[in-house]
């Protein structure tokens, strides 16, 4: 302060005033710089200027008196602590001082100024100034304090609650990781327990053993009691024991680890197969290893091990495709069906075993199925590598994820074609059985009919025959109705037996040259008498040479074909002609028969080849016949390989066609023609015929029928005379051999000539007309067979045939 101006501004409207103050002021106070100002708005300005130490302020100006002036410098936060001196003209105006001291001043002195009392006046304001200066500043400074050691304390405090705060969270921290530990070990026992599989671990040194919770809970065995290692050994079954602890050595002795499955015998006695791996640890001196439940395992794997060799050995096909149908497995059954090995069927879709004979929609139907999740079962034919086709069963199933969408489909084939054949054929058995029976029932009723017919004549007539009285004539007419029914008679049980043999199977060809030029002569002539009788032409036409004409065939059965042929357009026409014949036709012989008969329906042209078949119901039947005769004809036609049918209009007539193989064989000069020559010009040179017969009756037919032309006859009774008196007699041409005889049969008798003298012919007779009857003469050693009754021509150019061969 000493050395400091002293600031004092001075503010009054009296310039004199002003003078006089200043001059007062620089006496009194040398160190102060006066500012005088003349109106309080100019005071104002300088005090806000020059930052005064003290105002002397005049109270009466005009504009701004002293006391409006002091409060603007009041107000003025800068100069509020200015002190401000009043000037006052009345020393005792009590008035104006209160007026001073309400606007803000802090003394009065009275003018005139006295020079020591604004001397001390300054002083003391200076003085006042400075105090109220210190305790400002002291304020401040305390202020200050105050505010740092707040804001210390606040800061201490963050800090603590920051501490608190991390206290907390690591307290948390500790709390969750202890909450989760607890989960862990909790998920860890759970874990354990659902994949059945638990840890351990073992002390080589203190041979001290810990469990996790499941290998306590696979030992059956409580969680708390503490396993020894014995313990844990202990529960290994006798087979396993002696594994594990081989296995644990090992580990200790030379650090090897091991997995083993093996079987334990849990606590509660049950028996569990178990999954143990052990690692040696040996720097830790520890083995350490998991232990797992593998029963269940083992008994699914076992049970798809069954499964598995099922499939494999089962006999149905097995294929297995995924969801867009390729094949991913196939048994080898499949491949024993198809022919396809696995590798071939591998990735393709099934449909490479399509027969191509079931229809699009088939197959639609069977994935529309099997795509919405549903079974499909249902036969189908399919094709073999070989390309043969073959019929299954099969179970089609969708397999589905666990989305439910199709992920598999799984297809079992039952293979069917043997018993689908069966099936088939059983059906047809059956229905030719129905279809058979219906026959042999109208075939009985039929049959009946046309046997009682002529045999009614047959007795009938013969019980006339008796009379003594008839005249020859009649007797003549009655004699020959007696031996047409009897032809009659024969040929429907010729007819019988024929057809069995056929549906027995047994009919067999028995091939030789056959000329058929001659035979249809011979036919010719056989059927000229009843053309005439009929008033019908019958007419023939053979276009082959006759050295042309001579083929392989069965001349018996060729003759019956056509015999029944012409035997039905005779019975059939009652006027017009009968034509028949062949054509050569490729290396066919095509016969026909033609007639002007009554025709045959359209309908009927398959269904009278078979059996028992007549267009003509029984009840109003006027021509007779058994209905065998046509298929008796197309079963021959068939045995030599040919066919027949016919054409036929009604009310016009019909031609019947039939085929056989043209096989040209070389001409025999012992042709038919020539033996039906024979037997027409008659034989000059007499031939001597023996005939072995026991019946009487027989033996006077059979002389009877060889009357008419040139043979010498001698008669034996049985096999044994016979022998005999060829041994005797060097004349016999050839042997009538009957075959059922006393003493010694045919059979034998010809087998003991044919060793003394075996190029002497010998044709049996026999009433036994099969085949098989045939053939056991045959093999007797007899040349030829003829059954009984015999018709003369049959019967003479046999014997003409055979003599001549000899
Ligand atoms: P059937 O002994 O009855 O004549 P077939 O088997 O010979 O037996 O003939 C079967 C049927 O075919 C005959 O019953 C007859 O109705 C018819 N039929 C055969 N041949 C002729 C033909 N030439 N004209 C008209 N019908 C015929």
């Amino acid at each position: 302060m000493e050395n400091k101006k002293i600031k004092i501004l001075a503010i009054d409207d009296n310039r004199d005033n002003l003078i006089t103050l200043k001059a007062i002021i620089s006496e009194v106070i040398p160190q102060s710089v006066v500012y005088a100002e003349e109106s309080g708005q100019r005071g104002i300005e300088s005090a806000r200027k020059n930052n005064p130490d003290v105002i002397l302020l005049d109270i009466i100006m005009p504009v701004m008196d002293g006391y409006q002036v002091c409060k603007t410098l009041k107000a003025d936060e800068q100069l509020s602590e200015t002190p401000i001196i009043f000037l006052t003209a009345l020393t005792g105006d009590k008035q104006s001082r209160i007026l001073a001291l309400e606007a803000g001043g802090e003394a009065f002195l009275a003018k005139p100024i006295d020079a020591t009392e604004l001397k001390a006046q300054i002083l003391a304001m200076l003085k006042i100034k400075e105090a109220a200066a210190y305790k400002r500043n002291e304020k401040l400074r305390l202020e200050e304090l105050v505010k740092k050691q707040t804001e210390e304390l606040v800061n201490a405090n963050i800090a603590a609650l920051n501490l608190l705060e991390d206290l907390n969270a690591e307290i948390e921290i500790r709390k969750q990781s202890e909450e989760e530990l607890k989960i862990s070990k909790e998920l860890l026992s759970e874990t354990e327990s659902i994949g059945k599989v638990g840890g351990w671990s073992f002390n080589i040194d203190t041979m001290e053993q810990k469990w996790t919770d499941e290998v306590y809970r696979i030992h059956e065995v409580e969680i708390s009691s503490s396993p020894s290692v014995d313990a844990g050994i202990n529960y290994y079954t006798n087979e396993s024991r002696p594994i594990i602890n081989k296995a644990v050595q090992r580990a200790i002795e030379h650090g090897e680890n091991y997995d083993l499955e093996l079987e334990i015998i849990t606590a509660k006695g049950n028996t569990r197969a178990v999954h143990t791996i052990g690692k040696a640890d040996l720097k830790n001196r520890r083995i350490n290893g998991f232990f797992q439940d593998i029963t269940e395992h083992k008994r699914a794997e076992e049970k798809l091990k069954l499964l598995n060799r099922a499939v494999e050995a089962s006999s149905v096909a097995v294929e297995i495709t995924d969801a867009e149908g390729n094949i991913n497995y196939v048994n080898p059954f499949f491949t024993e069906l198809t022919g396809y090995s696995y590798e071939e069927a591998r990735g393709k879709n099934p449909r490479f075993l399509k027969s191509g004979n079931h229809p699009k929609e088939f197959y639609k139907d069977l994935w529309d199925n099997i795509l919405s999740g549903k079974d499909w079962t249902g036969e189908f034919q399919n094709k073999k590598k070989n390309g043969e086709l073959y019929w299954v069963k099969a179970v089609i199933t969708p397999i589905l994820n666990s989305n439910g969408k199709v992920a598999n489909f799984v297809a079992i084939k039952e293979d069917i074609t043997q018993s689908k054949k069966i099936l088939q054929e059983l059906i047809a058995a059956k229905l030719k059985a129905e279809e058979s029976d219906q026959l042999k029932t109208s075939f009985l009723h039929n049959i009946s009919h046309e046997i009682r017919t002529p045999l009614n004549s047959i007795v009938g007539f013969s019980e006339i025959l008796t009379d003594p009285n008839l005249v020859p004539d009649v007797r003549r007419h009655f004699s020959d109705i007696i031996v047409k029914s009897s032809d009659q008679l024969l040929s429907i049980i010729n007819d019988i037996i024929s057809i069995s043999t056929i549906e027995a199977g047994q009919e067999k060809l028995v091939l030789k040259n056959t000329n058929v030029n001659s035979k249809c002569k011979l036919i010719y002539e056989q059927f000229s008498v009843r053309a005439k009788n009929n008033n019908t032409t019958l007419r023939f036409d053979t276009p082959l040479a006759d050295s042309d004409a001579t083929i392989l065939l069965d001349e018996t059965k060729f003759m019956q074909i056509l015999t029944n042929l012409l035997d039905n357009a005779f019975k059939y026409i009652s006027q017009g002609h009968v034509y028949f014949g062949y054509n050569l036709k490729n290396d066919f012989l095509e016969f026909y028969v033609e007639d002007t008969g009554i025709g045959i329906h359209s309908d009927m042209h398959e269904e009278i080849f078979k059996r028992f078949r007549q267009v003509e119901v029984l009840d109003n039947r006027q021509y007779g016949g058994s209905g065998l005769g046509l298929s008796i004809s197309k079963a021959y036609v068939e045995l030599h390989g040919g066919e027949i049918w016919l054409k036929s209009e009604i009310g016009k007539g019909s031609v019947f066609y039939f085929t056989v193989p043209y096989k040209l064989e070389k001409q025999d000069s012992n042709s038919e023609n020539q033996i039906v020559n024979e037997i027409t010009l008659a034989n000059n040179t007499p031939i001597t015929v023996l005939i072995a017969e026991d019946e009487d009756f027989n033996f006077m037919l059979v002389e009877e029928l060889l009357s008419v032309s040139n043979f010498n006859i001698i008669r034996v009774i049985n096999g044994f005379e016979a022998v005999e008196i060829c041994k005797t007699n060097k004349n016999i041409d050839l042997i009538l051999m009957d075959i059922k005889m006393p003493l010694m049969d045919g059979y034998e008798a010809t087998k003991q000539i044919k060793q003394f003298l075996p190029n002497l012919p010998i044709i049996a007779q026999t009433a036994c007309s099969t085949e098989a009857d045939k053939n056991k003469a045959l093999t007797a050693g007899c040349d030829d067979f003829i059954s009984k009754p015999f018709k003369q021509v049959q019967l003479i150019s046999k014997i003409i045939e055979k003599t001549n061969k000899k």
